[in-house]
């Protein structure tokens, strides 16, 4: 346990300790045989992950860095974000400060962007690229990605998905599901320090970054499409966050991508059904903020009664040794977040949460 307690924050989430030792192995030279291998090696633990047979990228940043790499690097033409959420407003936001033409649909946080929104938006104007969110992380919705992205490919867009705590967690198929890109961050699901980002992305999308005439140079993914096929990065990769990557990704290849998956979703419904407990035990207003059927398998954002601030409980559960979340964006006060995501099992999660229930009754009894 750290300093700060057991981490259930939406990110960065409790990394093991024999993931934080492999950070200790010596410097090598990024060109060359050893690093190569190194490479190697992480593309075998992480493309079962994202369930593709393309290569993954591995970018020395963080997260955001794919975000704004999935817009720069997409086919010339304006952009369709899909915004029900803090992070997938920051997509959108992201495409305006790459000048792209962009236009929102959604902006209701209760829920997904419905299918037929989107439609209407596609079939008014031709867009290269939609923009979304699969696992929103300021409120724990969950975006059905299969459905979207045939529609988008009807209309002749591509898909950027960010699923950067969607991946590791909950299932993501990039290539059935013929995901145009997909990206995530070190420090969410894959339960690794902060630091770097993966991501994927179809032929056809690297194909069309060719005519991006803005793709910028660190972030340009025709280059780390070329060197992944080399086992390279086109600049000097974090090489300590590569060797913790290395050894994580073996580890999850022992559990089974599908046993992760099975292990997050116990975890959420634990969760779910620990919110209508503290509502049934309590008799005030607490509720999973995000609708019954799109609910993320790696976060929850816990709608708070108003006699209660989000930032009281979590000073109160980190004095009981764990950290959690407080609400985020215009949720600040008004919601507070657990992430349940990463190696945690079931059993520590149910010490945060009793920790949690314990917290919530004090403040009550005040
Ligand atoms: C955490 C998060 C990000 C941003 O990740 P950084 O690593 O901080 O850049 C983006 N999108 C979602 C959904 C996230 O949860």
């Amino acid at each position: 346990m750290s300093d700060f307690g057991t981490f259930f924050l939406p990110g960065p989430t409790e990394v093991r300790r024999e993931v934080l030792e492999a950070m200790l192995a010596p410097m090598l030279p990024h060109r060359g045989a050893v690093f190569e291998a190194l490479f190697a090696r992480i593309q075998k633990g992480l493309r079962p992950i994202f369930r593709t047979t393309r290569p993954v990228y591995v970018s020395s940043s963080s997260a955001t860095g794919l975000m704004e790499a999935a817009i720069r690097c997409a086919a010339p033409g304006p952009i369709l974000s899909m915004v029900n959420g803090a992070f997938s407003e920051r997509f959108a936001n992201i495409a305006l400060a790459c000048g792209r033409d962009t236009h929102v649909v959604g902006g209701d946080w209760h829920r997904a962007v419905p299918l037929d929104v989107v439609e209407r938006a596609l079939r008014e104007r031709r867009f290269s690229a939609i923009t979304v969110v699969h696992s929103e992380t300021s409120t724990g919705t969950l975006t059905a990605l299969p459905e979207l992205a045939a529609l988008a490919h009807e209309y002749g867009a591509a898909v950027l998905v960010d699923s950067v705590t969607g991946l590791a967690g909950v299932p993501v198929e990039t290539d059935a599901w013929d995901l145009d890109f997909v990206l995530t961050g070190s420090q969410k699901a894959l339960a690794l320090p902060p630091g770097l980002a993966f991501g994927v992305a179809s032929t056809r999308y690297i194909e069309q970054a060719h005519s991006a005439t803005a793709r910028g140079l660190y972030f340009d993914m025709v280059e780390f499409e070329e060197f992944a096929h080399k086992n390279q990065t086109p600049s000097t990769p974090a090489i300590s966050l590569l060797y913790a990557t290395a050894v994580q990704g073996e580890h999850i290849a022992h559990e089974t991508i599908e046993a992760r998956w099975a292990r997050h979703a116990e975890m959420a419904n634990m969760t779910h059904a620990w919110v209508g407990r503290l509502r049934d035990d309590t008799g005030e207003a607490f509720c999973v903020y995000a609708p019954e059927h799109a609910r993320s398998g790696t976060v929850t954002a816990v709608a708070l009664p108003p006699t209660l601030k989000g930032d009281d409980i979590v000073k109160g559960v980190a004095k009981r040794g764990f950290v959690i979340g407080g609400g985020y964006g215009k949720l600040k006060s008004t919601t507070f977040r657990i992430g349940h995501m990463g190696d945690h099992t079931p059993d520590r999660l149910a010490l945060c949460l009793e920790a949690t229930s314990d917290t919530i009754r004090e403040l009550l009894a005040k």
